[in-house]
């Protein structure tokens, strides 16, 4: 039987830290914890993704506001918007949603995001420091699938652990948190010669590809652990992962449901991010 390794718990956890020490900035301070989320794009499924955060933030007390800007902006105008965020004292947290307008790159346009409010691990500044193990806010995807391990008691230490995928924004970040925790860590990726053998000697898979369906039981040892971070649209308007969950049920030991696996971690890690921002910045003030 495969065991689902569900992320509600952990997320409700994680935004209930958040709104701890929402309430306790809002009691001695006066300050209440805000998140901006800053757009240029049309895209459904960003917006989608955008309410949820939203909706969690005002669950854990936090403000969250969406900047908006247009599908065509130029890099300089979304620059100098991030800037003028980041230098907003009433601000704790910046988000840079993607998809972002064509020509223009998330990692350059990111490092204009301050370093203590860059609560989405985006700006180049907070990858470097997250693999000189110093401490930065990690992507929250990433954090997210090793919080989902945590929270169902899965062991990282010694053991091997193949990532596919190698984006700056989940694949390479996690390899660095993984490290942290000790496990022997494999990064696989499209170039990747054999992906079966590559995966199919780990103990725990995490599936980061943006490939629907590309992980199936012949891709598993009999009783690896599954953690499935895609998120690919589907033709009725939901959502599937880069796990064949249909293939791998009975031979992988668990696997994280899409949606309702990492997907809550994430949302629930960017506003524990935020809430510990605006901590740090109380506290600096003082
Ligand atoms: P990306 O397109 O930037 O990177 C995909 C990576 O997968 C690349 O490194 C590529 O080499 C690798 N890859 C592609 N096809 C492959 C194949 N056939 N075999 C092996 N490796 C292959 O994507 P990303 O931004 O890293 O996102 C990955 C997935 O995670 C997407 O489905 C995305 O929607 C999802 N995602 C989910 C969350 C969440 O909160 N759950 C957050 C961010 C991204």
């Amino acid at each position: 039987e495969t065991v689902p390794l569900t992320g509600a718990a952990p997320a409700a956890v994680l935004r209930d830290e958040a709104r701890e020490i929402a309430e306790r900035l809002v009691r001695e301070a006066g300050v209440q914890p805000r998140l901006v989320v800053v757009v240029a794009t049309e895209d459904e499924s960003t917006a989608w993704y955008v309410r949820s955060i939203t909706r969690a933030a005002a669950k854990a007390g936090i403000a969250c506001d969406t900047v908006r800007l247009p599908s065509n902006a130029e890099a300089a105008e979304i620059r100098k918007q991030l800037a003028a965020l980041s230098d907003d004292p009433s601000v704790h947290g910046v988000i840079l949603q993607t998809p972002l307008p064509p020509g223009t790159s998330a990692a350059d346009l990111a490092g204009a995001i301050a370093p203590e409010k860059d609560v989405d691990g985006a700006n180049p500044l907070s990858l470097g420091r997250l693999a000189a193990g110093l401490p930065a806010f990690a992507p929250a995807t990433a954090e997210a699938v090793v919080s989902l391990l945590d929270a169902h008691g899965i062991g990282l230490a010694g053991r091997g652990v193949a990532v596919v995928g190698r984006s700056t924004v989940v694949g390479k970040p996690l390899a660095h948190l993984l490290l942290d925790r000790d496990a022997t860590v494999t990064v696989c990726h499209s170039r990747t010669a054999d992906l079966a053998a590559a995966t199919g000697s780990a103990d725990i898979v995490v599936a980061a590809a943006g490939r629907a369906g590309l992980i199936t039981a012949a891709h598993l040892a009999p009783g690896a652990i599954v953690v499935d971070v895609g998120t690919n649209p589907t033709e009725d308007g939901g959502l599937t992962g880069d796990v064949d969950a249909r293939s791998v049920a009975g031979r992988a030991a668990a696997l994280s449901p899409v949606p309702g696996g990492v997907g809550p971690v994430t949302t629930a890690l960017l506003l524990q991010h935020t809430a510990l921002a605006a901590s740090r910045a109380v506290a600096g003030h003082q």
